[in-house]
């Protein structure tokens, strides 16, 4: 069977790679371009990680598997941070699988807990800093450890406190482990097929002020797929992202602009913490008073069950008594100073998913029925005649949930969707009320964008001119590698096979779908313990998703 591999570079784009192919210094993907054919990759909107990931492994719109942004809104009014476990439709592995194509996933958001595969998978971001045994088989973990040593998912944002160009060097040295440790993987399961995501590119574009240190990363990455088209000289390459990037100069504070327009209203004193917060705001706490470790998590947990069982008055004076002292500790979070029964607005990430309160806070709804429409158009009037500094519009589109999405999980959708992705602004939601709403970077550089990159080459791929790009959405890769392998395609399934990138006799066959129902797989396992919740928050938070 033809191997394929799909190495993704999270948050490419061609705004930022060009240069650097017209400078000679990615000649690997250059060679990839000459052979085969490139092109543009429509992202999901919001163009953030777990949503185009969801969509790029389920072949679904976020409709259909229910992952809208980094954290789950649920009937009950519980949040929670997304994990593979959340995802509503199987992944597009499972039918290879079924078709007897053996699948490698390394690094790939989205996949953890990791559910049974033929093959392997070494999850991406996020999976809880404490987590054991988090690959998919167990063993899998053990071979990469016997060769490199303790492997831990991600490189620790803590490093930039040393500078950039040691949190860069940091990267360069990591995923060239990890291109090895993939490799070793590779041969040692027999994949066929080996989807590969380097996440370098995505977090030093938002932490890098200049340039260089953007090139660097994706010159090491080219390098490493230098490495992979030597180990597998005949096997087919797709070069895809997530979503691509963009600089940012500016952040708009939403938090405060959603007060000043009578959207949402903070609570004197209130601090009413939704119960979904209450483990993260402890841990906060707790920190912050100088407790570690094993003693914390025993505190944390009887605190916990104490709350849990508090009549709702009480609560909310433990809260405020702890706020009094350790007030730094519990400001953190823009929701958590709203007072919901005046709050018709908020948002849960600074994606630009926005959410109507009808009763999601913590049962207390202000907004009923008859109220919602008339609110929904509201904003989205005066979200769209937002200027930036320069008196340039800051989001370029909102859009109703129902416009962009379809399917059963369509209620569990924010209820609007600003995309701010067109503009040089950050969009920030945690922030001290009486703020201007617009102020300088808060140390992130670069954001998202919804255009990502796609190039396929290889023997089942045809050639085509770098002059006649393909435009195609990221739900078509899914599709696409279905049909590579002669596997038929879910009816629902919302891409298309891309025939103008495959050669003949592959661009002729006829696409054959199927009413297929889910294949018998294992479940991934639990979701995050309360603990890793506090960790996958944590970790979200330092890279300025929450
Ligand atoms: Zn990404």
């Amino acid at each position: 069977m033809r191997k394929t591999l799909v190495l993704s570079i999270d948050s490419g784009c061609w705004e930022y790679i060009d240069p650097l192919l017209a400078a000679g210094r990615m000649p690997n993907v250059a060679r990839l371009i000459e052979r085969g054919a490139r092109g543009v990759l429509e992202s999901t909107m919001p163009p953030i990680t777990p949503v185009a990931f969801s969509s790029f492994l389920t072949g679904v719109n976020p409709g259909k598997h229910g992952i809208f942004d980094w954290s789950l809104r649920r009937e009950d009014g519980r949040g929670g941070m997304v994990n593979a476990g959340a995802l509503k439709a199987p992944p597009f592995w499972t039918y290879l699988n079924q078709h007897r194509v053996r699948v490698g996933l390394f690094n790939v958001p989205l996949t953890y807990p990791p559910q049974p595969i033929d093959g392997f998978i070494v999850p991406g971001i996020p999976v809880p800093r404490t987590a054991r045994r988090f690959t998919y088989p167990p063993e899998a973990l053990d071979r990469i450890e016997e060769r490199f040593g303790p492997y831990r998912v991600d490189v620790p944002r803590d490093l930039l406190t040393e500078g950039v160009d040691a949190y860069v060097q940091a990267w360069i040295e990591y995923e060239t482990m990890q291109t090895e440790a993939a490799m070793a993987l590779a041969e040692a399961y027999g994949v066929d097929l080996l989807v590969f995501n380097y996440a370098s590119l995505d977090r030093v574009n938002h932490f890098a002020p200049g340039m260089e240190h953007i090139a660097q990363v994706l010159v090491n990455v080219d390098t490493q797929i230098g490495r992979w088209m030597e180990r597998f000289p005949e096997a087919n390459f797709v070069l895809m992202s997530d979503h691509g990037s963009r600089r940012i100069r500016t952040a708009f504070l939403l938090g405060p602009w959603l007060v000043q327009h009578g959207y949402a209203a903070y609570g004197e004193h209130s601090l009413d913490i939704p119960p979904h917060e209450a483990n993260f705001a402890l841990a906060r706490f707790l920190r912050e008073k100088g407790m570690q470790g094993r003693k914390e998590k025993l505190v944390r947990a009887g605190l916990r069950l104490l709350l849990r069982g508090m009549p709702a008055p009480l609560r909310r004076r433990f809260w405020e008594r702890a706020y009094r002292s350790a007030p730094e500790a519990l400001a953190y979070r823009f929701t958590e100073r709203l007072d919901w029964a005046r709050t018709k607005v908020f948002a849960m990430s600074n994606s630009g998913p926005l959410l109507i309160n009808t009763g999601a806070g913590d049962g207390r709804g202000a907004v009923g029925p008859d109220e919602y429409e008339r609110i929904r158009d509201a904003l989205i009037r005066d979200l769209l005649s937002v200027r930036d500094p320069q008196g340039r519009p800051v989001f370029s589109r909102v859009y109703r949930r129902e416009e962009i999405y379809h399917g059963p999980a369509l209620a569990d959708a924010p209820d609007l969707i600003a995309d701010h992705y067109e503009s040089d602004c950050d969009i920030v939601v945690d922030n001290k009320p009486g703020l201007f709403c617009f102020v300088d970077r808060l140390g992130r550089f670069g954001d998202h964008s919804r255009r990502g990159i796609l190039v396929a080459s290889g023997p089942d791929f045809a050639s085509r001119p770098p002059s006649d790009p393909v435009y195609a959405s990221i739900l078509d890769l899914p599709a696409t590698l279905l049909h590579l392998y002669g596997a038929p395609l879910p009816r629902d399934w919302d891409g298309q096979v891309l025939r103008n990138l495959l050669a003949t006799p592959l661009a002729e066959r006829e696409v054959v779908y199927a009413d297929t129902t889910a294949p018998e797989t294992g479940t991934p396992g639990e979701g995050y313990s309360a603990d890793e919740e506090v960790q996958v928050m944590e970790h979200l938070r330092d890279l300025g998703y929450l």
